[in-house]
């Protein structure tokens, strides 16, 4: 197999597919850029968007609290829609696939008038500046279109994920204070109707405050307790009216969101205007290489920040047709997400890693059933991607003509901060790449003091970038120049600055006297042909020891002889010491909704413990696979 990362082997470079290269968006030249002129090149990032008032200065440490573009007024809404209209009012602005089959088709000209009806009847609700409204909405075109409407009022959107109970959609619209709901009655899921509006209600009602609720008729069958709004009536209404784009200052902010909750209790997170908006088309031109004619497809749900930033906020403010799905990529087929790429034309895919392997699980033949020539990029991100899925995403999906970005980025820097450039550097299949121009970063110790070069610690982003959130915006003015944003993500840095993670620090696992980042124990397992997942926990009950659960790819035995190959891989290429205490083959890994392995979970059910609340996994029936494997372990 070509492109694994022995560790004592140099890795497999590759370089940019030459007819990638002849079109990228960026060159050399912008790394020589950002070189040159340091933060002042971050410009470029400010002139993809149009401003009411131009910024003073390109970052302003001065103030109190660090200000990205100070001086500048802009409305996120206009960028991403009004400002299209003239060269593109008949091009497909959004481009949605329903989960029961229906697809629309929203022009830039139809989104305008969407987009104002729905904030002329936002407005008629009450809805004012710097009011807080929360959606809880699955992928379907009235929530971009309802975001959008608040950006357009300078109100702030608070997405909540549609799978989440009653009582989480109550928390959020506590903590927010939010007196505006845009929900709906119901959506599919898997070929069946779910209810949406009982959870509403349900939280609603436990509210302490007003909440005045629109709900969308997604089922057609809308039944409106009293008070409520139906969504399409009260649309109806304003068609044809006009609001004003509300001008916002650069640092007002744009929305609030929340993190995956992956380690832990969400943390909400607030992004700016002028920053993050700029940030996010940036990295949509520089690093998903996106042009306005492409159609685009990121395969996240619009409640992560990665549906906020990646689906509606970056394609749209570079006039690209951005694709919606709401359904799940292997319903009703294992080839849906090929059939959509295939009769869509989409040049740029984006998606998870972990959904990567389960498309390796699946199998080649899936992707190969299908014509995928129209790709240009494939890009991946979430969680660490071992050389052997980005080979495989790089072969059977790309054809070895495609670019493929790993993009490392969390809730809190609201943008992609490390990933090769696709057409200037080359991929080192397993490293994430380098922080991408103008981002510095660092690896770290406990005591935030620099590792050497090759040695795992903490990665620290040193240096501040448009795309952070206002959290970190008044630390980093207080502390000045020292001021680094120090991550809970382990990495190494190599002597190329590329970047290689190897997990969360909460998921460390002690093998023999060495505490690894699981990442780098489950590239080594992954290794094995015919693993397709892996996830390396710790457990108590063993002593400490490492327990690893796979999942195999199709048509491969999990029998003892595939684990003998594990044991026996694994101990070459870490040493005798390295055993596991238990390798589980299981049919699926527990993932959160955004497509995280809940390493926390499995780790409890190694150790026999309850494990609580499933509600935040997107798949917890595979707990109850994963308990009848493990118990028939040995
Ligand atoms: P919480 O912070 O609530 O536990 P979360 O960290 O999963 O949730 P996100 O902000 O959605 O919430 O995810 C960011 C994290 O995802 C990163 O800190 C990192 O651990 C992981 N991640 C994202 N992209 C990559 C990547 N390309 N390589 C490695 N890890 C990644
Ligand atoms: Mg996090």
């Amino acid at each position: 197999m070509t492109g694994r990362t022995d560790g004592r082997e140099r890795p497999r470079r590759v370089e940019p597919p030459a007819s990638f290269v002849e079109t990228a968006n960026v060159t050399s030249e912008v790394r020589e850029a950002f070189e040159r002129e340091g933060h002042e090149a971050w410009r470029r990032a400010a002139d993809l968007l149009e401003w009411s008032s131009p910024h003073e200065t390109v970052l302003d440490r001065e103030a109190e609290s660090l200000t990205w573009f100070a001086g500048g007024q802009l409305n996120a809404a206009y960028n991403c829609v009004d400002r299209h209209l003239a060269e593109r009012k008949n091009s497909v602005a959004i481009r949605w696939e329903g989960a029961d089959g229906e697809t629309r088709v929203y022009t830039y000209l139809d989104l305008y008038n969407e987009v104002n009806a729905a904030a002329a009847a936002l407005r008629g609700l009450g809805v004012g500046e710097d009011d807080v409204v929360t959606l809880f909405m699955p992928g379907i075109p009235e929530l971009p279109i309802t975001m959008l409407a608040c950006a357009r009022l300078g109100a702030l959107h608070n997405v909540v994920f549609a799978g989440y109970s009653a009582d989480e959609l109550r928390a959020r619209l506590e903590r927010t204070g939010s007196g505006y709901l845009v929900t709906c009655d119901g959506y599919y899921r898997r070929g069946s109707a779910v209810n949406q509006k009982n959870k509403a209600d349900n939280a609603r009602t436990s509210v302490e405050h007003p909440v005045e609720t629109v709900v969308v008729p997604r089922l057609d069958d809308p039944y409106l307790s009293e008070g409520q709004h139906d969504y399409e009536d009260l649309v109806d209404a304003h068609a044809g009216d006009r609001v004003d784009p509300v001008e916002r200052a650069a640092e007002d902010p744009l929305f609030v969101t929340y993190t995956s909750g992956t380690t832990g209790e969400p943390d909400r997170v607030t992004h700016t205007t002028g920053g993050y908006l700029s940030h996010v088309a940036w990295t949509s031109h520089a690093v998903l290489d996106i042009e306005p004619r492409d159609t685009y497809w990121c395969a996240a749900d619009v409640a992560w920040i990665t549906g906020h930033s990646y689906i509606v906020y970056g394609p749209l403010a570079l006039g690209a047709t951005t694709m919606l799905y709401e359904g799940a990529p292997d319903d009703p087929e294992r080839d849906r997400v090929w059939e959509l790429v295939d009769r869509n034309r989409v040049d740029v895919f984006y998606t998870a890693s972990t959904a990567v392997r389960s498309f390796m699980k699946h199998g080649a033949e899936h992707p190969s059933a299908h014509d995928l020539s129209s790709l240009r990029l494939l890009g991946s991100v979430g969680e660490p991607m071992d050389a052997r899925a980005w080979e495989w995403y790089y072969e059977s999906v790309g054809g070895e003509e495609c670019a493929v970005v790993d993009t490392w980025w969390q809730t809190e820097t609201g943008g992609i901060l490390v990933s090769t450039l696709p057409g200037v550097d080359r991929a080192k299949p397993g490293s994430a790449g380098p922080a991408i121009p103008g981002v510095e970063v660092d690896v770290v110790d406990a005591g935030g003091e620099s590792v050497a070069r090759g040695e795992p610690g903490h990665l620290a982003v040193t240096a501040p970038w448009p795309g952070m959130h206002r959290g970190l915006t008044e630390a980093a003015a207080a502390e000045g120049e020292d001021w680094a944003y120090v991550t809970s993500d382990r990495a190494i840095l190599d002597h190329e600055g590329y970047v290689t993670f190897l997990g969360r620090e909460d998921d460390t696992v002690t093998v023999g006297d060495t505490d690894y980042g699981p990442a780098t124990i489950e590239r080594v397992v992954l290794e094995v042909e015919g693993v397709a997942e892996a996830a390396v926990v710790e457990s108590h009950q063993e002593g400490g020891r490492a327990v690893v659960y796979v999942c195999t790819e199709r048509g491969v035995e999990g029998d003892a002889a595939l684990t003998e190959r594990i044991d026996h891989h694994v101990a070459e290429r870490l040493g005798e010491d390295t055993q596991f205490a238990r390798i589980v083959v299981a049919p699926d890994l527990p993932k959160t909704h955004s497509g995280k392995i809940m390493r926390r979970l499995l780790s409890a059910v190694a150790d026999g413990e309850s494990y609580g609340d499933t509600s935040a996994l997107r798949n917890p029936e595979a707990v109850g696979e994963l308990e009848t494997v493990s118990g028939d372990g040995d």
